[in-house]
Order: structure tokens, then sequence, then C-alpha cells
């Protein structure tokens, strides 16, 4: 494909996971005309992902940050994306989490549930329903807004819709080449933003994950099972099983010890029997404060950064892909918890050794 002359260009985007995908569409909604390089010898921590959306957390299921904001967004958002491309890929449903202990079970028949609890879960002392899949001799409670969003068929979606407007490059892009261009140049390239000479004074803190699909034979279960491990359910009989955790050997390779890890945490979880299909690995591109990294480079204003999504891609991309979208097109200011400016003193520290 020839590449557009560069004054037809707004903007090129560089990377076509979730976060340019998302990225490339919001500008293309407001009329910009876009560019996209992808490039396939780099893997993808999206097409690893499960996809789950959970707007509470930990043991006491504390609402995450900025929930509140974030998942009535992600859902007209999907809702919307589904009908546009014409494709399924957004599934709400609910998370069943089995109390892991006694001490956890008490906690909840306690009076000290967070405000506004029954807006997000409901509890079940008695696991009728579960009963003959899942091991939770406690009870457990069930999270409501959430859910799975299947990336692949997402992704795949988006690249066929790039495609046939012909924006979408399949090669990689040196960062070098955004250099002195008339257009902007946003980087979206997952965890090999901590690579990008222009932006690697980011603390990044990746994290790498495996996930095992398998397939359980005659059960019924439309619901994503979680504790220590998650179930979730991807087509009939087949369920995306994870997932491990680990802050070295950041490399997308399949190791034994992860699947180990993860066929000890199913059995502790789950009943039934499963085989397993295949066996993944990505890493997701995880920042130190937890936050995204967004906007623009602080001396080259060509040039700017969409990353740092972690492990909740699929709830804070909309909503951050948006904001970066309005700052882009209007100038509308960025939100201080994401915007790149916040680690100005790491880039002067850099410059300065
Ligand atoms: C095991 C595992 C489980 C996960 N589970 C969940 C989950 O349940 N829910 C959730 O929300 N998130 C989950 N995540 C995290 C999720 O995958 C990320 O938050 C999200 O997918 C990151 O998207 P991205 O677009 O930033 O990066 P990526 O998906 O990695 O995309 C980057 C893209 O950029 C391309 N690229 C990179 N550099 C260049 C270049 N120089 N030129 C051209 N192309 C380039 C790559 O080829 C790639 O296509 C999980 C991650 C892992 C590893």
């Amino acid at each position: 494909m020839m590449n557009k002359e560069s004054s037809e260009i707004d903007f090129v985007i560089v990377g076509q996971g979730l976060a340019g995908s998302l990225l490339a569409y919001l500008l293309l909604q407001k009329g910009k005309k876009v560019q996209i390089y992808d490039a396939p010898e780099i893997p993808s921590s999206s097409k690893v992902a499960a996809g789950i959306f959970n707007p509470v957390t930990g043991r006491k299921l504390i609402k995450t940050w900025m929930a509140d904001e974030l998942f009535p967004f992600l859902e007209q958002f999907y809702v919307a994306l589904e009908k546009d491309l014409q494709a399924k890929f957004f599934h709400q449903v609910l998370i069943y989490r089995p109390f892991p202990n006694q001490q956890v079970q008490e906690y909840f028949k306690s009076d000290n549930l967070p405000e506004n609890f029954d807006d997000f879960a409901s509890l079940e002392f008695e696991n009728i329903k579960y009963k003959n899949l899942v091991n939770s001799e406690w009870g457990g409670a069930t999270t409501k807004q959430s859910g799975w969003v299947d990336l692949k068929i997402l992704l795949d979606t988006f690249r066929l819709y790039f495609k046939e407007k012909g924006i979408l490059i399949e090669k990689k892009l040196n960062p070098e080449e955004a250099l002195s261009k008339s257009y902007k140049t946003i980087f979206c390239e997952g965890f090999q933003g901590k690579f990008n000479p222009f932006f690697n004074y980011l603390p990044f803190n990746p994290v790498k994950g495996e996930v095992l699909d398998i397939t359980i034979e005659g059960i019924n279960l439309d619901e994503i099972i979680s504790q220590g491990a998650f179930v979730v359910p991807l087509s009939k009989n087949t369920f995306r099983l994870g997932a491990t955790y680990t802050w070295h050997e950041l490399d997308f390779k399949t190791t034994p010890q992860g699947e180990k890890e993860l066929l000890d945490k199913y059995h502790k979880l789950m009943k039934p029997d499963l085989k397993v299909v295949s066996h993944l690995a990505g890493v997701r591109p995880a920042s130190k404060d937890r936050r995204p990294f967004v906007g623009m480079h602080p001396d080259l204003q060509q040039i700017g950064i969409f990353n740092g999504l972690g492990s909740k891609g699929v709830s804070l991309a909309p909503y951050f892909a948006n904001q970066f979208v309005d700052f882009l097109v209007t100038g509308k200011e960025l939100s201080s918890e994401v915007n790149i400016n916040r680690f100005a003193s790491l880039y002067l520290g850099a410059e300065n050794s």
C-alpha cells in the first residue's frame, strides 16, 4: 500500500492494540486524517488479555479508581462501538467470587460493608448455584457492572475496518521517524513503549502474565469465576484461565511453571476436569503509580503517548482515549493523574545526567 502524503495526515498512531485502535477510531470520528502503523512481529498484550472489566477489587470488594466515571462510560462506549462495527465482543456478565476463608465470610456478614455495596455486588452465603462447579465452602459475592470484552474479535474487526479505509500500514515505525513531521505521532506501543527513546524516562513497571485456554465438558457457565485465578467463558465449553504475575523475564514466552501455577489454582477453585487447548503469555504495560501515561512529549510537541494501561486496559482505554482525543482536537485539559507531565522532573533528570 502507498503511504499517504504527509500533508494528508493529521495523526500517525503507532500500535494497533487496544490503546491505538480506540485512539485512531475516536480521531476518525472527529473527522481527522489518521494513519496507523502496526508491526506484526511485535507481540501485543491485548491478544493475550482475558478482557475482564470489574469495578471492585480486593478481598473486601472496594471500588476501583474512578469506577463511578469509568464504568458507565465503558458500557455506553462498547455498546455503541458494537453497533458501529457490527460485531459482538462486549459481554456484560456477573463475576462470582467465592470467599477464600471464614474470616472474609465474617467480614461480609458484618455491618461494615462499603457504601452502596448493593449497587455493585450481592452476597450468596449458600452457594447453591455453583455447588457442583466451584469449591466455595464459605459462600461468596457476585459482582455487577462487570464482564469481559473479546479483544481478539474487537482487534480483528478494527484491523479490517482500518484496512478497508486504507490507513493501516503493517510494519514497525522506528520512533526517530516521527521527528520533524507536520503531523502528530502518538505512540501506543504497549510494553515496547519502555524502549522508546522519547519516553523511556517514564516509570514503566511491566508485568508478565500467562493464561491457558481450556475446555470443560458438560457445564453451563455464563458468569466469570474468580478467586486466586479467573475462569472466563469464551464460548460453549471453552474458557480462558488466568493469570500469572511476574516482574522478571519480561518476554512473551510461555513457561512450564506458568502452566503448573495456573492448573494448581484452577483445581483449588473449580471442581470439573479440564483439557488445555492453548497457552499464551504477554506483558502488561503497567506504570509504577498504576495510572495511564497520556500526553505530549515535554520538548517535542509533535510526539505523544497513550500507554500504561496495565492490567485494566478494557476499563481505562475508552475513557482516556476519549479524553486524549478531546485534548488533541480541542485542547481540553488532560486529567493531572494521567498526564505525563506529572513526570517532568524525571525527564529533566534524564536530560541532565
Ligand atoms: C495475561 C494477561 C491478562 C490480562 N488480562 C486483562 C483483563 O482481564 N482485563 C484488562 O482490562 N486487561 C488485561 N490485560 C492487560 C491488557 O492486555 C492491556 O491493558 C492492554 O491490552 C494494553 O493495550 P496496548 O494497546 O497498550 O498494548 P498492546 O496490546 O501490547 O499493543 C501494542 C501494539 O503496538 C504494536 N507496536 C509496538 N511498537 C511498535 C512500533 N514501533 N511500530 C509499529 N507497531 C508497534 C504491537 O505490535 C502491538 O500490536 C492482561 C494482560 C495480560 C498479559
